[in-house]
């Protein structure tokens, strides 16, 4: 007799970017701290060089809060984005996360704090709005960001006065009276150059060929919402952005660079909403997916990778075809359920109750989506995690990519394998040196994916 099989049918499935032939590992730890932020680690990723948490942009010569120290010339970095726009090529961001947030800012800003995505944060801070910008003026007014073809994401609040609300009534947050969407669309047509702005995914869906050169989509006040919560009838999908994105940004027939970043898996973890947590995750699976449709191996990079990782652990000895939301099938010592997927820390915290664990399983809210996993550490968010975080490659020169290295390394092979940016190229003939990729080391769990696709 054989034992009776477990349904191992979504053990057998893959994710879009486990099917690519290169793994690697990155650290991602911050000049001034073990465990990353993610304006450190898009500093890292996107500019090239390490930095202090809490900055974007800036060498680790600025302190967190330095304007004046970030307005030093030495200290002002320029990012993989910049590389391919001095290169002739296209450039753009494509988030669910507001689009001035700490990760697509790493693409076009030089920030001293994170927080000032407008002008009233940099006000309450007590610092000059007039002697450092916001982030989303930088996206709107400054290299490279106004020179981004396509902007998709949300954070319409960073770009409106407080005077305003917008098409779906969050109301702007800028303290300074204007209204950078339409100082965008001013900018473009004193260009000559066309343009689109869209807030909803109606209007992105009926623009027709030809497409406008520059588009501006912000879908939210804020960040997008959950997949799990959205209407798709009215919110487009990271795989939709990435798609237009694409198609948009293929035109330029010397390629481009395109930064796509599901966002929101980091948000879900910092609640301890393992479900969302994992459903983002998938939605970033699909963006993955569509992008490998639309571009050719043989000559698209494409890397996806996670700013830093988080505390959710995956533990326990539950058969194969357990599900994996649920319940391990053993108890703690005292007889009670734990979960599968639980955090070291976070909102999730219960109290114990006469030193005993409580049974989370029996809560009545128990597994809908807003329902938190448990904690050991009570914190109003979870932290990131400081464990390596992988990194998938496909396309020209992915296998560099193999190997344990520092996140800040990653730009620089992907400039190499793109042929753009300061360093060496691999279409130059002085190129002879490869960067050598170095051992293997344990693996880890991550997952806050992004996805960067060069073209060339
Ligand atoms: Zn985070």
């Amino acid at each position: 007799m054989y034992p009776e099989l477990p349904d191992i049918e979504p053990y057998e499935s893959q994710l879009a970017f486990e099917t690519f032939p290169t793994v690697g590992l990155t650290k991602t730890y911050c000049i001034n701290g073990q465990i990353a932020d993610s304006s450190c680690t898009a500093t890292a990723y996107l500019c090239g060089v390490k930095a202090n948490r809490g900055t974007i942009g800036l060498s680790g010569a600025v302190p967190r809060y330095d304007w004046a120290a970030s307005l030093q010339e030495a200290a002002r970095l320029s990012s993989i984005a910049a590389w391919a726009l001095d290169d002739g090529r296209g450039a753009g961001i494509v988030t669910t996360t507001r689009v001035t947030h700490a990760s697509p800012a790493g693409a076009f800003a030089k920030v001293a704090n994170r927080h000032w995505e407008n002008n009233a944060e940099i006000l309450k801070d007590n610092q000059d709005p007039n002697l450092c910008s916001d982030i989303a003026q930088q996206l709107v007014h400054s290299y490279p960001g106004n020179r981004f073809k396509v902007i998709l994401g949300g954070g319409r609040r960073e770009f409106l006065p407080i005077s305003i609300l917008d098409e779906e009534g969050t109301a702007g947050r800028r303290t300074d009276g204007r209204n950078l969407i339409e100082e965008w669309q001013a900018d473009k047509r004193a260009r000559n150059v066309t343009y689109n702005y869209v807030w909803n995914r109606n209007q992105l869906m009926n623009i027709i060929e030809p497409l406008p050169e520059y588009l501006l989509g912000l879908f939210e006040g804020d960040h997008l919402p959950y997949h799990l919560e959205a209407d798709s009838a009215t919110e487009p999908s990271l795989a939709e952005l990435t798609e237009f994105a694409i198609r948009s940004l293929s035109r330029n027939e010397k390629g481009f660079f395109l930064f796509v970043e599901g966002g929101r898996i980091d948000h879900a973890h910092h609640d301890n909403l393992a479900e969302l947590a994992l459903d983002e995750t998938l939605e970033m699976s699909a963006a993955v997916a569509r992008a490998a449709e639309l571009l050719s191996e043989d000559d698209s990079l494409i890397v996806v990778t996670a700013d830093h990782a988080h505390v959710m652990t995956l533990n326990g000895y539950s058969p194969r075809g357990t599900d994996i939301l649920g319940p391990s099938n053993d108890r703690d010592e005292a007889g009670v359920p734990y979960m599968t997927l639980s955090y070291s820390n976070g909102p999730g915290f219960r109290p114990h109750i006469n030193g005993t664990r409580a049974d989370v399983t029996t809560e009545p809210n128990y597994r809908r989506v807003e329902w938190m996993s448990h904690v050991d550490v009570p914190l109003e968010s979870e932290t990131h995690g400081g464990e390596d975080v992988a990194v998938f490659a496909r396309g020209p020169q992915h296998a560099m990519f193999a190997g344990l290295y520092e996140q800040s390394q990653l730009p620089h092979l992907m400039a190499y394998a793109a042929c753009i940016g300061p360093g060496l190229h691999a279409c130059s003939a002085a190129a002879t040196q490869l960067l050598t990729p170095a051992l293997l080391a344990a693996t880890t769990y991550s997952i806050l994916l992004k996805i960067y696709i060069l073209f060339e």
